[in-house]
């Protein structure tokens, strides 16, 4: 009855553990949410200011396909900053978040069969996006290398069929972020063999001292013209449901993601745009993310120091964004075969059933020993969630 393609995707892990996670809530059960993707924050002010201010002035129809052209305008001069080289409002496409810039990308730039190096674990949409297109993502293993990818094996991913390598810093699930070496080799490997770099730094806001995030057109600017920095304001400005982010790139790119726009959504929303203008043209755009990370690396802090407790269990990287990643890997190789307790699914489903405690299982991002969680909750839950969870894993160890 269906389509081919769906035989290829399926309805996004994460989505899963909320649905999961919501349905055990109706038990009346009191359950601590660790699942979610984003952070327990209102949004600044002048975002809802902005769309107040929107509303009353009318602003109720389609906009340009790509955004209106003041909101392009100040995001260029935003890139201009951030990577040391000029950008202007064309060569930048807004979108109804990240996720459709991603997918307008998919859509611009592969054939069926192209190949595009990932390294797992992986977003789940990465790979996702990739086959709906008829395209084949190609994962690159990071767990021996500490979480980031090592050049040598994306050296040896590289086939005449590539076409892009995803380069997402700080990485989901596992929060790691890239060094400029390493952004440096990268762009080495896609200039000898004429990739497009995807470059994802939708968490590029919250990284923890005493790292940087290092943009990668700043980092190599000789790969400028064969990149596309992709962003989002769901995670810096807590905007998540407001749908809003946006891809830089050359503007033969952005003029394909704008014709494929136009026969999808028109437009990103309307009331949004505005808002998010009217905070970006403010004195201190940058604070509120800039506090915003100050509190989460607190709640880092605080969480690692309850995590350190577990058995058996190590968190990873946990350099950048809001989440832990633990490796279940000692734990579930330690188990016995018959025990019920087989895999990270199975982790996840006793977690939430005997602890009360919503997680999203590593088989989401290609990884059937990982366990993600979100730090950005609020304090108490956080503290409540860790604790349960601590003990529920180490009865298992
Ligand atoms: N990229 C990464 C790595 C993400 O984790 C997410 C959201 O979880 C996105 C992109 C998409 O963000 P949005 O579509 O909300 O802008």
């Amino acid at each position: 009855m269906l389509a081919q393609r769906m035989t290829l995707v399926a309805t996004s892990g994460t989505a899963g553990a909320r649905a999961a996670a919501k349905a055990f809530a109706t038990t009346g059960k009191e359950i601590v949410d660790l699942s979610a993707g984003e952070v327990a924050s209102a949004p600044p002010h002048a975002v809802v200011a902005g769309a107040l201010a929107a509303l009353e002035r009318g602003e109720n129809r389609y906009t340009e396909t790509v955004g209106i052209e003041p909101l392009r305008a100040v995001i260029a001069r935003r890139l201009s900053g951030e990577t040391g080289h000029a950008w202007i409002a064309d060569e930048v496409a807004v979108t109804a978040g990240a996720k459709q810039a991603l997918f307008n990308i998919a859509l611009a730039l592969l054939d069926p069969g192209d190949e595009v190096i990932i390294p797992a674990p992986y977003w789940a949409t990465f790979p996702a996006q990739v086959r709906l297109v008829g395209a084949r993502p190609v994962l690159v293993g990071t767990r021996a290398s500490g979480y980031v990818p090592s050049i040598e094996k994306l050296a040896e991913a590289v086939t005449p069929a590539t076409r892009a390598i995803v380069v997402n810093t700080p990485s989901n699930p596992v929060g790691a972020v890239f060094g400029e070496a390493l952004l440096r080799d990268i762009a080495e490997l896609a200039a000898l063999h004429d990739l497009w770099v995807i470059f994802d730094e939708c968490y590029g806001s919250f990284v923890h001292p005493p790292l940087e995030h290092h943009n990668f057109v700043r980092t190599a600017p000789q790969l400028r013209h064969r990149t596309l920095i992709v962003n989002s304001f769901s995670k810096s400005l807590a905007l998540t449901g407001w749908r809003l982010g946006y891809v830089a790139g050359p503007k033969d790119v952005i003029a394909a993601v704008k014709a494929v726009q136009s026969h999808t959504t028109s437009n990103p929303n309307v009331i949004a745009q505005h808002a998010v203008l009217a905070h970006l043209l403010q004195d201190e755009p940058d604070a509120f993310a800039h506090d915003l990370r100050e509190r989460l690396s607190g709640q880092r802090a605080r969480g690692l120091a309850i995590l350190s407790e577990l058995v058996q269990v190590p968190v990873v990287a946990a350099q950048g964004g809001f989440y832990f990643y633990l490796d279940l890997s000692d734990l579930l190789a330690a188990r016995p075969r018959d025990g019920g307790v087989a895999d990270a699914d199975d982790v996840a489903r006793l977690l939430l059933a005997e602890a009360g405690v919503a997680t999203v299982s590593g088989s989401a991002f290609g990884d059937a020993a990982g366990l993600r969680l979100t730090y950005g909750v609020l304090p108490d839950l956080l503290e409540r969630g860790l604790t349960r969870l601590v003990t529920t894993l180490n009865a298992l160890a």
